[in-house]
């Protein structure tokens, strides 16, 4: 079936386990992209340049938002991220759900220029866990990890303007429960309807 993809934008504070859930979904989904970001920041262990992020220093970054090839950008925790019209476009013609990684400022911006995105918002169980996950992935100072919990108290309060919320309690549970969203998402008559109708020539 010919179904036009759907954007699922994905928030959580730092630490949440949002890119462990965004990896399980991504290597167990058929039909799900990625909008890989550019960043300024150092890779951290395990990561890809050009799977999770392109890593770029900052004259190249400015370089890129000086020729508008960014849809938006933002300063988090005083490194540059920046989603590219390319790497949003590759995935969205090739007609898969594309998910994207996005900070809150990231998402409102999404929202107002794709306004029939979803967003999603993960939760870590509680701030205790939260401290404890941040401070397990060891590359976060501790001068770091206090400014991330910080800035966790005020990103929670913008939960509820996301169209759904995740908690992050079992990993496996959480990565299975935006699966379901994401098929739920499949069957909705907005996207089904037109194909439908082509078949039984509605
Ligand atoms: P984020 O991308 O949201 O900043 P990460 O995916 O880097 O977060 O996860 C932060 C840390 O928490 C990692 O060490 C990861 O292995 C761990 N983690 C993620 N989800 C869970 C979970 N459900 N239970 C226990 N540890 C988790
Ligand atoms: P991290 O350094 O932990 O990978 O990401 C830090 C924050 O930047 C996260 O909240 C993440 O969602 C956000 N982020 C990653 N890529 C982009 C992007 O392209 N644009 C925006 N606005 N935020 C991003």
């Amino acid at each position: 079936m010919d179904e036009k993809g759907q954007i699922f934008v994905i928030t959580a504070p730092s630490g949440t386990g949002k890119t462990t859930i965004i990896d399980s979904i991504r290597k167990s989904m058929r039909g799900v992209g990625y909008s890989i970001s550019h960043t300024t920041r150092m890779p951290r262990e395990g990561e890809v340049n050009g799977y999770h992020y392109y890593f770029v220093d900052r004259a190249g970054f400015q370089e890129m938002i000086e020729a508008h090839e960014f849809i938006e950008w933002a300063v988090v925790y005083d490194q540059l991220y920046g989603t590219s019209i390319s790497s949003i476009n590759r995935e969205l013609s090739s007609g898969k759900d594309v998910l994207m990684d996005l900070d809150i400022q990231g998402a409102e911006a999404i929202k107002r220029r794709f306004p029939e995105s979803l967003s999603i918002f993960i939760l870590p169980p509680s701030m205790e866990i939260l401290k404890e996950r941040l401070k397990g992935r060891s590359t976060d100072e501790k001068r770091d990890i206090d400014l991330r919990m910080r800035k966790a108290v005020e990103e929670i309060q913008r939960c509820r303007d996301y169209d759904f919320i995740v908690i992050n309690d079992d990993l496996n549970q959480a990565a299975r429960e935006i699966e379901a969203i994401i098929t739920a998402q499949r069957a909705h008559r907005k996207r089904r309807f037109p194909v439908v109708q082509e078949i039984f020539h509605l």
